[in-house]
């Protein structure tokens, strides 16, 4: 991975080298000069030598994403110094404070609906989006997104798309045309190999429901005690810049519920490596399906550690419950 983006990181550091030497005319401390630009030149060295992004006491690649973040990065995690391990820990920590806050509360009650949902990282900061946002006429967006990748990467995508949504939901706009924009600016604004996977829906005072899924695991319908699901009827946001996407729309009844999840979810994989699976799931909604959101989703949870018999999700979880309550 760091060969592929070695010609992008050598760009960037000629570029800081040529900065660093600009303000060497204007810098009142020539040593912190002197410091930063041998740190440049020691990077710029080991890439002609071949051993750029690779630790210098263990030799194993040092992770991606702390070279994109600091280009001269010269060990990996496991053998920074106690000094910067800590500071690398008190950075994670505020990230995952800062995530929690964009979070909206974990159950609301409007007009006609109920909803809950459970959002649990499998490390410090998550890459699943989870968000309820208020529409016009009393109408509820729930959204429900995996971002690709994983780590502090990834929840800095789930921030990008938090701010989008909560931008494009104001302008009141067609759901479809909602997450065309979100993709474009989602493609736009990140590298190519990033995308998200999502389910934007609105539930609306009626009882009307629409659901957009781009890309996401099929959001599961419990109408009347039958259960269903919703396909993918576009790719996930952000793979190109002029995709487009299509809404399914449903009458939920009171007792109606919808229930999406991310993978770390259905994926959740037991000690012989069986994935939890859809299946489950929907067996799971037709043995209880009068059960209120919060109790829904506890049930779930229940089950899914019962059948991961101890063994740790190794990806975040996200479980979202919505029910017609009238
Ligand atoms: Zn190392």
């Amino acid at each position: 991975m760091v060969t592929a983006i070695e010609p992008v990181l050598r760009r960037q550091l000629i570029d800081r080298r040529q900065k660093l030497v600009t303000a060497s005319s204007v810098f009142h401390r020539p040593v912190e000069l002197t410091r930063l630009l041998a740190e440049v030149d020691s990077a710029l060295k080991r890439m002609d030598d071949g051993i750029y992004g690779l630790c210098e006491v263990c030799h194993d690649p040092v992770e991606t994403e702390r070279i994109l973040a600091n280009p001269v990065e010269r060990f990996c995690i496991d053998h920074l110094s106690p000094n910067e391990q800590r500071a690398l820990e008190d950075d994670l920590h505020l990230a995952a404070q800062i995530q929690s806050t964009l979070l909206p509360p974990p159950s609301r009650v409007i007009d006609g609906w109920e909803v809950a949902y459970h959002y649990q990282p499998a490390g410090a900061v998550s890459g699943d989006y989870c968000d309820l946002i208020n529409g016009e006429d009393q109408s509820l967006y729930f959204v429900l997104g995996d971002v690709s990748g994983k780590g502090v990467a990834a929840s800095m995508l789930m921030a990008h798309l938090h701010a989008m949504f909560r931008t494009l939901t104001s302008i009141n706009m067609p759901l479809e045309q909602m997450v065309e924009r979100a993709s474009r600016v989602f493609c736009e604004s990140t590298l190519p190999t990033q995308y998200a996977t999502l389910v934007c829906g609105k539930a609306c005072a009626g009882g009307e429901v629409e659901i957009c899924n781009a890309g996401h695991l099929p959001p599961l319908l419990v109408q009347q005690g039958k259960v269903t699901s919703v396909a993918a009827t576009g790719l996930p946001v952000g793979m190109f810049s002029s995709e487009s996407f299509s809404v399914s729309k449903f009458q939920m009844q009171k007792g109606d519920s919808i229930l999406l999840y991310t993978d770390g979810c259905s994926e959740r994989s037991n000690h012989d490596g069986h994935e939890y699976g859809v299946d489950r799931l929907c067996d799971m909604l037709r043995a209880e399906p009068d059960l209120s959101p919060r109790p829904l989703l506890e049930s779930g949870l229940r089950q899914l550690e019962t059948f991961a018999q101890g063994n740790a999700p190794v990806d975040d979880v996200t479980l979202m419950a919505i029910q017609r309550t009238h």
